[in-house]
């Protein structure tokens, strides 16, 4: 028996060393891809479905390995974050989505974008940070709207009051990310400055099939008219959910109906056929 625990334990350390050893690699190579720039940043169009008009579009951050390959957030945002790269990596993401933003508006319109806030950039300094942002490009505090998920609003609650107040006050617009999945979804929006809510995909997937989630996104819509929230619709990829949206008096739609995020000069392209 003492040899069949040393032999279980023996693979459990075994384990542990692999994942490890496999998170300091995966380290290791975040942060060269700092170094060498190799993250570059996808834009998705924010539509209005009332006018048809394109409000802005949000910021999605990839990852372009040497060898070619594009590596999703959800595969290294994890790893930045545990490892706290996030704040360089965000703040880059912050800086290049400002500069292009600014870039376009000439052209395009004055166009807000969207950038996501991770918990760890979402700290007493992210104020400097952003205004750096703002400074650097030139970019209208107005045209710049973050994205926080509730999760990231619930660690502290009087520090994110005070941020989000703080940024508030610079003219900046908050975004509630994957509104419903949280504990506490009303709280925010009786005590905390926000401009929009952006409804989780998972209650607009199976919309208008599923009662119960057509419910939820129709109550969530009237809910946010009524405080004159923006209310946006996440992850709308058929006329059926379109029409639904439509019907429940919802205004702004994302998703893969209108265009999947696409690079700086996809999405260009995209917006000039958008508006001829
Ligand atoms: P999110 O902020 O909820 O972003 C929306 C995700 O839904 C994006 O995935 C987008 O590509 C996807 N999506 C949009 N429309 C549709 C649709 O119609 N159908 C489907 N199936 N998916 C749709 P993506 O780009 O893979 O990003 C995943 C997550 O990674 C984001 O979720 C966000 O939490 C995180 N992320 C992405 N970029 C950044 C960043 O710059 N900083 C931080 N901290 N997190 C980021
Ligand atoms: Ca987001
Ligand atoms: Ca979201
Ligand atoms: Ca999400």
């Amino acid at each position: 028996a003492k040899e069949q625990g040393g032999a279980r334990f023996r693979r459990f350390t075994q384990a542990m060393n692999d994942d490890v050893t496999r998170r300091l690699a995966i380290e290791k190579s975040i942060r060269k891809g700092l170094e060498n720039d190799e993250f570059v940043v996808f834009y998705q169009p924010r539509v209005d479905i009332t006018t048809g008009q394109v409000t802005g579009m949000e910021a999605l951050v990839r990852w372009a390995r040497p060898d070619g390959t594009l590596v999703p957030p959800l595969e290294f945002i994890p790893v930045a974050e545990d490892t706290g790269l996030v704040v360089a990596l965000g703040e880059r993401v912050l800086r290049d989505a400002c500069i292009q933003t600014r870039r376009w508006t000439d052209e395009l319109g004055p166009l807000r974008i969207a950038v996501n806030i991770s918990a760890r950039q979402f700290q007493p300094d992210l104020l400097d940070r952003v205004q750096a942002a703002l400074a650097e490009s030139g970019l209208p505090p107005s045209q710049l709207e973050l994205e926080i998920t509730e999760t990231t609003m619930m660690r502290d609650l009087p520090t994110s009051v005070a941020i989000l107040e703080r940024l508030a006050e610079q003219g900046i617009s908050i975004a509630i990310d994957d509104f419903g999945t949280g504990h506490s979804s009303l709280y925010y929006l009786k005590n905390f400055p926000i401009d929009t809510i952006k409804i989780d995909r998972s209650f607009v997937r199976d919309v208008p099939g599923d009662e119960g989630d057509a419910t939820i996104v129709s109550t969530i819509v009237t809910m946010g008219r009524n405080l004159s929230l923006n209310v946006v619709a996440e992850g709308v990829e058929t006329d059926d959910q379109l029409d639904f949206l439509r019907a429940h008096g919802c205004r702004e739609v994302q998703g893969y109906y209108y265009s999947k995020p696409l690079p700086a000069d996809g999405f260009a392209d995209w917006m000039r056929a958008a508006l001829s």
